[in-house]
């Protein structure tokens, strides 16, 4: 593995830390300096603006081929990219479910005439998708789902049942990717499909609810006898093949716990924050210094795993079920990197500011993407090889 960047690397950096500079400022000015949370109704119109920015500046996808939007960068590329993003402050992604989650589904198994329409459209902004697997009875046992899809080849297509809970802005999104059982008479992981719903079909209702914070971020979906049509988008709204879906989510939740969800930027330019507040407002604390020291050095050490992981991505070993190492890592990270500069704040966290905010959304990073018990359980089982208890 080597750690230094290639001239056109550098040169990739320097093209996106001055466009990054020189729009963000125009699209703060353009709200007149008040950047609301993505994950309220004017907020997300808000940020809605920001992705199209990066749309138009052709920095949405990165690493996506042209045709669908992208400039074809490399791994590397994206993660440069991914640093300045981070390093410049710019906004949280609120397409990151379809961009991160849904689209290297839709590399993977979406058909030709899938790709076509889906990736551009969601790049773009134009489709906004949320992710639609867990059930009021089905959380960390996703396989137990009983939201049903039931075949009406009479007027082509699948008549939908059921319930979904915990969308993140599900309220803003115009579609779903989710899991529904298509057999009635399997069980568990069999007999699943995984389908793609526009949220505007009659017999769907979207009903947003507050998070902790107060931000309406998350939804409930109800699916009573909505009819999902074949040529609801063209190729259809099956993602891979029907019956097995449960496959096709996988390698879903694997790219929500590894690599593409949370790449490293955003944790080692909170680790910098972090150290101009320790500077700021610390005084001089041994105990809190050293836990400032470890946060840093913990960022710049899952900054260089990454690099590790990616390297070993390219030469075919993917990292499979060490991505559930990943995210404890980052959980874990980001929850500790909060904790610390809630403690050099003292009282003053008690007030709303970013810091404070920044907390709570770090606490609920053990739960999604699959709690850190479970991880914990898959690591024991399989990739340390530990008998199930
Ligand atoms: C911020 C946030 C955003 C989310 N966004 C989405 C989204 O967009 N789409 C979506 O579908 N879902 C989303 N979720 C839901 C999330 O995926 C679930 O909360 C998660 O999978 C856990 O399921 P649960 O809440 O039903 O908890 P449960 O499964 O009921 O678990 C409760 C507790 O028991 C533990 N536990 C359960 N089984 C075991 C076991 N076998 N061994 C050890 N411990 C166990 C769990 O680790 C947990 O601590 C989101 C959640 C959060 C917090």
């Amino acid at each position: 593995m080597d750690l230094t960047w290639s001239d056109d690397e550098e040169a990739f950096r320097a093209e996106a830390r001055a466009w990054l500079q020189e729009n963000l400022a125009a699209w703060r000015d353009r709200h007149d300096g008040r950047i609301l949370s993505g994950d309220t109704a004017e907020g997300f119109a808000q940020h809605l603006d920001w992705e199209r920015t990066l749309f138009d500046g052709g920095w949405a996808v990165v690493s996506w081929p042209e045709a669908h939007g992208g400039r074809a960068a490399s791994r590397w590329e994206w993660l440069i990219f991914e640093e300045e993003y981070y390093r410049a402050g710019a906004p949280p992604r609120i397409t990151q479910n379809g961009i991160f989650l849904l689209a290297p589904t839709v590399f993977e198994y979406g058909t030709a005439a899938q790709q076509d329409h889906i990736l551009r459209r969601m790049a773009r902004g134009d489709d906004l998708w949320c992710q639609g697997w867990s059930e009021p009875d089905a959380g960390s046992d996703l396989a137990s789902l009983s939201s049903r899809a039931r075949r009406d080849d009479e007027r082509g297509g699948w008549v939908l049942d059921g319930q979904k809970t915990w969308t993140t802005r599900g309220a803003f999104c115009t579609h779903l990717f989710g899991l529904f059982r298509t057999d009635p008479d399997s069980e568990r992981h069999r007999g699943l499909t995984y389908l793609l719903v526009p949220l505007d079909l009659d017999g769907i209702t979207v009903r947003g609810f507050g998070r902790l914070d107060g931000d309406e971020g998350f939804a409930e979906v109800f699916l009573d006898g909505a009819f999902l049509p074949d040529d609801a988008l063209p190729g259809g709204p099956v993602l891979g093949e029907v019956g097995a879906g449960w496959s096709v989510a996988m390698a879903t939740t694997s790219s929500e716990r590894g690599l593409t969800l949370r790449s490293p930027g955003r944790f080692t330019a909170t680790a910098d924050r972090l150290a101009d507040l320790y500077r700021e407002r610390g005084g001089r604390d041994p105990a809190l210094r050293d836990r400032v020291v470890q946060a840093w050095m913990h960022a710049e050490a899952y900054r260089l795993q990454t690099l590790q992981t990616v390297t070993a991505d390219a030469d075919g070993h993917p990292a499979g079920a060490r991505s559930s190492l990943v995210k404890l890592w980052w959980s874990e990270l980001d929850v500790a990197l909060h904790e610390t500069a809630l403690d050099i704040l003292g009282p003053d966290a008690e007030l709303d500011g970013p810091w404070t905010k920044g907390w709570q959304f770090a606490l609920s990073g053990p739960i999604y993407a699959g709690t850190n018990e479970i991880q914990r359980n898959i690591a024991a089982e399989r990739v340390l090889g530990l008998p199930r208890k």
